[in-house]
């Protein structure tokens, strides 16, 4: 870690204010680690109900890192749901969230960019789509930049910083400094498919299943794993990620190779992982 605090160009940039749109599992995630480290945060979704999860997770969050109740009140105060979006005329880095889907965020896109403060950060967590595509809407396309954290946001150090082929270098280093400034560490990335972790960690799932289809139990690939150093196997990553995204990003990914028949099995029959109780492992 100490040698990855050098990725990422020096920036005077320093924000004060954040809003994320999207208020998911990312999207709400991001916004409590934002309020945790000490920014002013509004959160964006399309109802108040939608935002209430994400509040609940980040109370849950400020008590288990802060523990005097002075504190934990504090970064509650900094983050504001924000149905209506106000919070983006006065942000100094914008992270969208939203659905992975092109559509919904270039609508969003083209209804931002005229309340965006100036030198404003305008990022885009997604995972999979093209920033090159995405930031087609915009009046000023080099100013999209990619922030994309990993699941789960308060466990996970790395962020991508995702610079787009032409875009505008200030805004990736200032976006590498807000990475800095939230205590998570910048890695500086191409836009490419799976930008650099994805694109690794996909053949290694993908390989882990296909001894799951030949036969290997899914037990003994990540003993193996684990006992080779790995911090979590193979397989029970799959379940963490879940199993409808982990066949989205090896389709993405596997170079149009089939998918494991293991994992097809488990998605027709709806197990999906951690977050449905049953995917490769019960977790009921
Ligand atoms: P999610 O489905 O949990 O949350 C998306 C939220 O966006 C929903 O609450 C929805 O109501 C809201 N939303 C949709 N359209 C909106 C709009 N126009 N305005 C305001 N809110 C809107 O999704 P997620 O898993 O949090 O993924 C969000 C983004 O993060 C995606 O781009 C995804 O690729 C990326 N991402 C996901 C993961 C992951 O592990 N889930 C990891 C890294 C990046």
């Amino acid at each position: 870690q100490e040698r990855m605090k050098g990725f990422g160009k020096d920036s005077e940039f320093r924000a004060k204010r954040v809003h994320v749109i999207g208020a998911g599992v990312m999207g709400g995630d991001i916004a409590a680690w934002c309020a945790l480290r000490g920014l002013t945060v509004t959160l964006q979704d399309q109802t108040l109900e939608r935002i209430a999860p994400a509040l609940k997770r980040a109370q849950t969050l400020f008590e288990k890192r802060l523990r005097e109740p002075l504190k934990v009140r504090a970064a509650f105060d900094r983050l504001i749901p924000d149905p209506q979006g106000d919070g983006v005329a006065h942000a100094d880095v914008v992270i969208e969230a939203i659905f992975e889907n092109v559509e919904a965020k270039h609508a969003l896109f083209r209804s931002l960019e005229p309340r965006l403060k100036q030198g404003a950060v305008v990022a885009t967590n997604t995972s999979s789509l093209r920033l090159e595509d995405l930031r087609t809407v915009l009046a000023n396309p080099g100013r999209l930049v990619g922030i994309h954290f990993f699941n789960p946001v308060a466990m996970m150090p790395l962020v991508e910083v995702v610079e787009a082929e032409g875009a505008d270098p200030a805004a990736a280093q200032a976006a590498c400094a807000f990475v800095k400034q939230i205590d998570k560490l910048p890695l500086p990335v191409k836009s490419a498919p799976g930008f650099l972790v994805n694109a690794v960690l996909a053949p290694y799932m993908l390989a882990a299943m296909r001894a799951v289809d030949d036969g290997v139990a899914p037990e003994t690939v990540d003993e193996a794993m684990l006992a080779f150093g790995m911090p979590m196997g193979p397989i029970e990553l799959v379940d963490t990620v879940g199993l409808d995204i982990a066949m989205a990003a090896g389709k993405q990914l596997a170079g149009g190779a089939d998918a494991p028949r293991c994992l097809i099995a488990c998605v027709e029959k709806n197990q999906l992982g951690k977050k449905s109780g049953q995917g490769f492992y019960d977790w009921s």
